[in-house]
This record gives C-alpha cells, sequence and structure tokens, in this order.
C-alpha cells in the first residue's frame, strides 16, 4: 500500500493535494512519499527479522540524495553498480561496511575507491574480474571481500531485459564454473571469498526462482566451504515485485518463506539488494494534457512527460497506472481491474513530445474524457523513473519532490536551459 491516494476526488501525496505540488513546482514532476519509502523498507525488514539480514537499497532504482540520505537514516545499506553509486550512496552517510558493489565491469578505479572505502562485498561477476581485483587489492594492499555472483540459470521469470538468471545472460559466473573459479583463488592473499551472491532479475512476482536459486545456493556454498573459502554471506539479491497493475505482488514474507530455511541452515548472514520493492510505489510522475488529437482513427493524449523522463513503456512495454489527478465529474477512482470494461472512460494513447513513435507512456488505455491543462498521474513511477531519465531531445529532466506529512521540499531543482549547456559551453570556453 502506498499513501498516493484519492479524498473527495483530489489524489494526495500524503497530506498535499497534488495539484498544489504541480502548481508549485511544475510538471512533469516526480513525487515521493516518505512514509511509503519507509513502510516498504520496514516491510522488507520485518519479514526477514529473524536472519537480521544486511538490507541493501539498490541506489541503481532510484538514486536520489534525499531518498538514499532517508533509507541511511533508516539503517539501510546500500547495493552499487558504479562508483557514480557509491559516490551518492557514502554521500547520503552509507559507511563502507554497509555497501555491497555489484556490476560486470567495474573499472580499476572503481575497485581501488571501494576497497578505500571498505565496502562489504565485491559481488564479482567473471573469472577476470576476481583475478584483476585480487591484483589492485594487493596493489593497494586492502583485502577483497569477494561474494561470487553465480548465473543460476533458472527458467524465464521476468522481462527478457531484466531476466538476469537464465542462460546466456551476461550477468555473474556460469554455474557449471563458479566452482573452478573459486579453486583458483583458495589461499589468495587479497582475496577473501566470503559469499555467494545471486541477483535473479526484476520485477518477479512469484516466491518460486528464490527456492530455487537458494537452493541451488545451499548446495554452492557447502561445496565452497569444503574447498576451504569460509563462506558466511548468503546475497539473495534484489528483485521483488511491487504492484503496477492492480494487486499482482507478493509480500516480503512470501520471499522470506523460501529464503530463511536456506539461510538458517547455512548459518550465512543474509544480504537483500532491493530496490523496486522499496521505491517503486513510493513515487509518481505527475504531468499536464497539452493536446488532443486524433489520427488514423485513433485518440492521442498529447501530455508534458515523455520517454525521456519514464523510458519503462518503451523500453519494456511497462504497465504504469494513469489516471487525472483531480476526478472530472461523474469519474470514479483509478480501476482495480484494466481487464474489464471501464465505464465512463475512452482508450487513448498517452503521448510525450519527444520526436519517437516509441514515445509513450500508455497504448489504448481507458482514460475519462481529458481537457487541455488537466494534470494526470503515472503511478508506480518510484523505481528506475528518474533513475533513468535522460536529457533526450534536449529535454531539460524534471524536478523531484518529497513529500512527508503536510510538508513538501524539493530535492532536485528542475534542470535550466543553459544545465543543458553547460558542459560544452565549459569544453569550448577557450576555443
Ligand atoms: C538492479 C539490481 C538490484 C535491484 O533490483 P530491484 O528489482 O530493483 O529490486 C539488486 N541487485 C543487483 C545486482 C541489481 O543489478
Amino acid at each position: 500500500m502506498d499513501f498516493f491516494q484519492y479524498k473527495n476526488g483530489v489524489l494526495h501525496a500524503e497530506a498535499i493535494p497534488v495539484h498544489i505540488l504541480a502548481e508549485r513546482f511544475g510538471t512533469p514532476l516526480y513525487i515521493y512519499s516518505r512514509a511509503t519509502l519507509a513502510r516498504h523498507l520496514t516491510q522488507i525488514q520485518e519479514a526477514f527479522a529473524e536472519a537480521e539480514p544486511l538490507i541493501c537499497y539498490s541506489v541503481k532504482s532510484n538514486g536520489n540524495l534525499a531518498l538514499a540520505r532517508e533509507m541511511a537514516r533508516l539503517g539501510s545499506g546500500f547495493d552499487v553498480t558504479s562508483g557514480g553509486e557509491m559516490y551518492r550512496a557514502i554521500l547520503a552517510g552509507a559507511p563502507g561496511r554497509k555497501i555491497v558493489f555489484a556490476g560486470v565491469g567495474k573499472s580499476k578505479a572503481e575497485l581501488a575507491r571501494a576497497l578505500q572505502a571498505g565496502v562489504f562485498l565485491f559481488n564479482v561477476e567473471s573469472e577476470e574480474e576476481l583475478h584483476f581485483l585480487g591484483g589492485v587489492a594487493r596493489e593497494v594492499d586492502i583485502p577483497a571481500p569477494v561474494a561470487l555472483r553465480v548465473n543460476p540459470d533458472l527458467p524465464p521469470k521476468t522481462h527478457a531485459k531484466t531476466d538476469t538468471s537464465v542462460k546466456g545472460v551476461k550477468f555473474g559466473l556460469d554455474i557449471e564454473t563458479v566452482l573452478d573459479v573459486a579453486r583458483g583463488v583458495v589461499g589468495h592473499s587479497h582475496l577473501r571469498v566470503i559469499g555467494l551472491h545471486m541477483h535473479l532479475g526484476s520485477p518477479i512476482l512469484s516466491a518460486d526462482p528464490y527456492r530455487m536459486g537458494a537452493a541451488k545456493g545451499e548446495h554452492l556454498v557447502g561445496e565452497l566451504r569444503k574447498m576451504g573459502h569460509p563462506i558466511t554471506v548468503l546475497n539473495m539479491g534484489g528483485g521483488f515485485g511491487i504492484h503496477y497493475r492492480k494487486q499482482e505482488a507478493l509480500p516480503a514474507s512470501a520471499f522470506a518463506a523460501e529464503i530463511l530455511p536456506v539461510v538458517k541452515r547455512l548459518g550465512c548472514k543474509l544480504v537483500l539488494e532491493p530496490g523496486r520493492f522499496i521505491v517503486g510505489n513510493a513515487g509518481i510522475l505527475v504531468s499536464k494534457v497539452l493536446y488532443r488529437k486524433e489520427s488514423g482513427g485513433k485518440k492521442f493524449v498529447i501530455q508534458d512527460a515523455a520517454m525521456n523522463d519514464l523510458i519503462r513503456p518503451t523500453l519494456y512495454d511497462s504497465f504504469h497506472r494513469i489516471w487525472p489527478v483531480n476526478l472530472p465529474k461523474g469519474a470514479s477512482a483509478p480501476p482495480e481491474d484494466y481487464e474489464a470494461e471501464i465505464p465512463g472512460t475512452e482508450k487513448v494513447d498517452v503521448v510525450g513530445p519527444v520526436c519517437e513513435s516509441g514515445d509513450f507512456l500508455a497504448k489504448q488505455r481507458a482514460l475519462p474524457p481529458l481537457a487541455q491543462g488537466d494534470l494526470l498521474a503515472v503511478f508506480s513511477a518510484g523505481a528506475y523513473g528518474m533513475a533513468m531519465a535522460s536529457n533526450y531531445n534536449s529535454r531539460p529532466r524534471a524536478a523531484e519532490v518529497l513529500v512527508d506529512g503536510d510538508t513538501a521540499r524539493l530535492a532536485r531543482r528542475r534542470e535550466t536551459l543553459e544545465d543543458l549547456v553547460r558542459p560544452e559551453l565549459e569544453a569550448m570556453a577557450d576555443w
């Protein structure tokens, strides 16, 4: 559940009417709810409490510093996939011992910086990376704590672009070779193989993959220990799905039921890397209707948020609920069931101003009749929304606002036209 609710036909972010925020900060606008963020972190902390897990919020899903700072304050650790994300986590107040570092292409500079920051784990994704990390660790003379990231080779479980544990993707070490790779670094002076890592993909709406992954992990941890690696950490990654369409997601307890028994049997410390589960439903994107038109027998609603603001529909064919911020006369709250006929609506394509046919937020979507100037809310936009935003078409990126009860504060100002060209002007200053 989130704290974006209609009261008397007016969408509120916690205690604040959303249209007030749109007037104050402009559109397109990302609005986050602090209470929703905290609630979802708490849900995971409670579901896995008996394992005393290290929850590492996935910075990749939404790296805004205000949110990251809030997560740090709530006791969360951080999962980072680049030096940039590590920089954000540290700025947010995270100690190195609460940071885990994944990614198939960590550079020498990134590895060295992470060693100096004292990260809790390097999630290592290839044999070459493992040996390279060993070399860097020797150079700076700081031993590297390592979790081998294994690709557990599970059946497809989500969109092909975000399924990270099927055969043939770039992530992790093949399950057939991970033990050989591990054998090659037994006794290494600067590599401490203390963990096993897997991140199965995202979003995942079933607990089955976690059961299958954890079972394979349990076997591998046993083998790694036999060869002399003192494995004390099982990192099961992130990927827990959320409500995009209706109430389709599982509670954290469903995942805990599959993961906890394995953790208990192994006597391992559990690490989790949830991003979407924590921040996905804690954010909405608010836009304003610019024009309506009919073309080729279809109705289009052109509004001021585009694929550069939220690329998920274009990239993954993702479904985001969209509904007017202020309900028109006679319109009901957003539908629970998009499969059914929705009275008082018409089917429209919701598109943005970017010059691509692929620039859309929804296709053939049932919406109440809209007028120019109406505000729309795109729900469940907190994860992989602003994090994937770009300046394509030279569009300044949207502003972000963090709401806490009846207080709203700007968490990132809207980019200006000057922001767009500053790096070029700086580069050309002495031409
Ligand atoms: C993206 C990613 C996550 C977070 O995935 P969510 O679906 O947002 O929970 C966790 N771990 C790794 C290694 C990732 O790449």
